[in-house]
């Protein structure tokens, strides 16, 4: 595998990839690999010839300098799992690489979508998301970017992007890969304590809750936030921030369910924020 540092020199790989023909997949993450990261990169494998993971902690998505500096990092292992499953090229540029004069000018704004739910906790958060996202694309010109559907917001700012800016890149949704419990994967997991671990699986409960109502028939939206609601209130360790029902498609809150709706779920465990949802089923 090849370790790329500078954005010119992504371009010219991936671009002499592409004049052979060889279809160029990438995985945007931010490191501190684990089983939701490596099931993209072997998605992104199985079905591009030349697999590009980005590794890049985003200062731009974090607005608490403190949740930047305590974001777990390991490149060493990450270049060893990332080797392991075959990918090509891993691209991990410095913030001086990608900002060389600082906070960008220019940014992607997302828009309405941006500042719901994970937006109103995280402000701007989108933005750093979106205008990172569009330099990676940039960086690396793929047919397909695979992104999870653990962060389900996130995904619908970059499929709105990518619709609305006209990139030329297929978004590939993956599913959420979970532990035992149901606590789906995520690199901050490894900053609760034994307590707050067992805690954080109150998130996944929520959300099968949720999803029991409707398959049991319930369409009153606030019926399935209520019980999530209570779920994670009800957890000692854990402090909920929003519990919601979005439309799959437009990622409005809805108050009927009449469509494919999604359930989501965010809550704080000492100083660890987790989100997590789930599709709900139809009755
Ligand atoms: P991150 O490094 O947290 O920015 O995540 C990089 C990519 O991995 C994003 O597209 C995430 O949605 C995805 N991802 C993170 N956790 C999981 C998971 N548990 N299952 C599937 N995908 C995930």
């Amino acid at each position: 595998m090849e370790v790329i540092r500078r954005l010119a020199d992504s371009l010219a790989r991936c671009d002499e990839a592409r004049a052979t023909g060889r279809r160029v997949g990438v995985v945007p993450t931010m490191g501190a690999f684990h089983e939701g990261h490596t099931s993209l990169m072997r998605r992104a494998r199985d079905e591009t010839d030349l697999v590009v993971v980005t590794l890049f902690v985003n200062p731009l998505q974090f607005g608490d300098a403190a949740d930047l500096a305590a974001y777990p990092r390991d490149e060493d292992q990450d270049r060893q799992i990332a080797d392991e499953i075959g990918v090509d090229v891993l691209f991990a540029p410095t913030a001086e690489e990608m900002f060389p004069a600082g906070p960008p000018e220019v940014s992607v704004e997302p828009g309405a979508l941006g500042e719901r739910l994970e937006g109103v906790s995280r402000p701007g958060h989108f933005r750093g998301v979106a205008t990172v996202v569009a330099k990676l694309l940039h960086a690396v010109g793929p047919a397909r970017a695979y992104f999870g559907q653990k962060d389900a917001q996130q995904l619908a700012v970059i499929r709105s992007m990518v619709r609305d800016l006209s990139f030329p890149v297929e978004i590939v949704a993956c599913p959420t890969v979970r532990e035992p419990d149901g606590l789906a994967l995520s690199s901050r997991n490894r900053r609760l304590t034994p307590e707050q671990r067992e805690a954080a699986g109150c998130l996944f409960l929520a959300l099968s809750e949720a999803a029991e109502l409707a398959r049991g028939g319930e369409r009153d939206a606030a019926k399935l936030v209520a019980a999530m609601a209570r779920e994670v209130g009800a957890t000692p360790q854990a402090r909920l921030d929003y519990a919601a029902v979005v439309d799959e498609e437009t990622f409005d809150e809805v108050r009927e369910i009449s469509r494919p709706a999604r359930a989501l779920v965010a809550a704080a465990f000492g100083e660890v924020r987790l989100i997590d949802n789930l599709l709900l089923p139809t009755a």
